[in-house]
């Protein structure tokens, strides 16, 4: 609260009464409180792998006596681990650098089909042992699309990385671009665990994760979906999605053409 003693005009040596002006700052402190029990959680998060690539990492250097099998699979966690931490440091850059107003779209014209393809063999390469099926459906003919594709590459990677994180044994991702008359359309579709109604529309917000046994088996930190959601708001692109509990989710990136997507290469 701030004090200000009140003057008349007439009597400028009196004062008749006190203006107090107060500032409700609960929410403030709430974000305070949230970003130290988020530090922790990240903290932890980060903790957790590299108790494990020590554990394992230790394991192979020790002892000759492994078999062939143990340091094959060794090798495999420490390759999982490794890739979920420079995923989650990946993510905290970029919010970070969201937060802070530093990132700058940088458009070029993009062949989707490619971008897409590169992304997709990318995340399936890392993705050995997990028995998962992908599918890639973009047609080579879309049109180049005018957006920034640094952008675009980390929230369909975001998406795929979910996708196959929430998916099953034995499931299938697929990943689709399509033209329509109005807009340019990038899905992500799995066969996993799925969202229920309510949950659907809460996705998108920071922090936020399902609150099933499935999904707090999984490692997260309910960030990949929000950072996702403001990425593509930077591109003028919407997100959207679409799920039934226990059949899969589909996840829907839609850019209108309205918005200079498909400006003319230069000749
Ligand atoms: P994280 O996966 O780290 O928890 P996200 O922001 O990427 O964070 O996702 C938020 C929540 O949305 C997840 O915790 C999960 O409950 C749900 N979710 C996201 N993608 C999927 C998916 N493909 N299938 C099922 N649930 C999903």
């Amino acid at each position: 609260f701030h004090r200000y003693p009140l003057f008349s005009p007439s009597r400028p040596d009196k004062t008749f009464g006190t203006l107090i002006i107060g500032r409700d700052i609960t929410e403030q402190q709430l974000a305070v409180a949230h970003r130290g029990e988020f530090i922790a959680q990240v903290a932890h998060e980060l903790k957790t792998p590299l108790n494990v690539l020590a554990m394992y990492s230790e394991a192979l250097l020790g002892e000759d006596g492994h078999s062939t099998e143990f340091r094959i699979e060794a090798c495999n966690i420490i390759h999982d681990e490794t890739e979920r931490l420079s995923g989650l440091i990946n993510n905290l850059l970029n919010l970070s650098k969201l937060e802070s107003g530093t990132i700058k779209p940088d458009r070029h014209h993009v062949r989707l089909h490619d971008l897409l393809q590169d992304v997709l063999n990318s995340i399936s390469t890392g993705t050995r042992n997990k028995d998962i099926q992908f599918s890639f459906a973009v047609s080579n003919e879309m049109p180049p699309v005018y957006l920034d594709k640094d952008l675009l590459r980390i929230a369909v990677t975001n998406l795929l990385t979910n996708a196959i994180k929430y998916n099953r044994k034995g499931g299938s991702v697929c990943l689709r671009g399509q033209e329509t008359d109005s807009s340019i359309v990038i899905t992500v579709e799995d066969t996993g665990i799925g969202i229920s109604e309510a949950d659907c529309s809460r996705v998108f917000e920071r922090h936020f994760r399902s609150a099933s046994v499935q999904v707090s088996q999984r490692p997260g930190h309910g960030l990949g979906l929000s950072l996702t959601r403001e990425i593509v708001g930077l591109l003028h692109g919407s997100i959207s999605v679409q799920s039934e509990l226990g059949q899969g989710s589909c996840f829907r990136i839609q850019f209108d053409k309205t918005v200079g997507l498909l400006q003319k290469v230069p000749t």
